[in-house]
């Protein structure tokens, strides 16, 4: 028997925990939200709270829902306000350090029956899992942003995961009225596998002067019918989030075929992280997007 979750403890206050927090709010459970500080939980909270009145005034949410939705948040100023949940979601910086870190925090913390997922885009799942005191009970449950929009969350199972986590956090998912993939723990699952690799495509045609920003965007959008063009969606990523990946595909299958365009590297070292820092492949501090190169 699966144990029944009520109460999601959600890591990571940023685009994705956020994104996490609200649909799980919408489908009735109670939320913990934590991140390094209050500050940024409280931004959190704001950011969910302004992306819940847009779907109110977008006639796609009724505001008495949106109301219970924001009463069933509640900020976790410290790691000890998650003990008790019944899942935490991990939703970190992509950084292995980072999470392995939380982990050593968190589960001395937790309920010894509470499960841990994390929503890695790229990392082992079994290697995270080895980091906790509860591998069968860990695994990934990796959402596609924007999370209140996108409709798919990849399910992945670490060696030792065990079926009543797997069963559990199936019946999480399909409460959000999401659809499940599952997905074998390889580097970067199957979206990231194949995506990230056309993204950094994208970065090596610019730098090597193939196209502008620009034309790359309306090429891939109007030549292969993608909604968005791969630079435009970098950004939306978060180019420090498409350079780990790359690295975790370039590390994990040794394939030359895999290695982040330098371009990609030298904005992350700028800080121009995409929509997030305001600027990426394009300038988002105006009213409209500008190409930066
Ligand atoms: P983000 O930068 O928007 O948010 C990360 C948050 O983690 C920040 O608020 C940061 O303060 C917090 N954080 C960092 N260290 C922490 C710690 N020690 N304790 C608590 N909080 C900490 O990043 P994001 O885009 O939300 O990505 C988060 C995770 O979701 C990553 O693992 C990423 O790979 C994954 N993911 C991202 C996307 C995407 O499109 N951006 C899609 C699917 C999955």
């Amino acid at each position: 028997m699966a144990a029944k979750i009520k109460t999601v403890g959600i890591i990571g206050a940023g685009q994705m925990g956020g994104g996490i927090a609200h649909v799980s709010a919408l489908a009735g459970f109670n939320v913990l939200l934590y991140d390094i500080s209050q500050d940024r939980i409280e931004k959190g909270i704001a950011t969910i709270s302004g992306n819940m009145a847009r779907q109110v005034s977008g006639g796609k949410l009724d505001d008495a829902v949106r109301q219970k939705a924001i009463s069933l948040i509640a900020p976790a100023n410290a790691m000890a306000d998650l003990a008790g949940a019944d899942l935490v979601i991990e939703a970190a910086t992509e950084d292995e350090t980072v999470k392995r870190k939380i982990y050593a925090q968190l589960c001395p913390q937790l309920n010894p029956e509470a499960i841990l997922a994390t929503n890695t885009s790229s990392i082992s799942i079994t290697r995270l899992a080895s980091q906790t005191d509860r591998p069968e009970r860990f695994i990934g449950i990796h959402f596609m942003n924007p999370v209140p929009v996108m409709k798919l969350v990849e399910l992945v199972r670490g060696i030792a995961t065990e079926d009543v986590t797997f069963e559990a956090s199936k019946e999480y998912v399909r409460a959000l009225d999401k659809t499940i993939t599952v997905s074998e723990d390889f580097p970067a699952f199957i979206v990231n596998r194949i995506l990230l690799p056309m993204i950094n495509e994208a970065i090596y045609t610019l730098y090597e002067g193939v196209g502008s920003v620009e034309a790359i965007d309306t090429a891939m959008k109007l030549g292969a019918n993608h909604p968005m063009g791969p630079l435009q969606l970098a950004d939306f990523i978060g180019l420090d989030t498409c350079l780990s990946i790359m690295q975790v595909l370039h590390d994990g299958l040794s394939d030359s075929k895999y290695r982040p365009c330098p371009l990609l590297v030298k904005y992350v070292e700028a800080g121009w992280l995409g929509r997030k820092t305001g600027r990426g492949f394009y300038d988002y501090r105006g009213e409209h997007p500008v190409p930066t190169r």
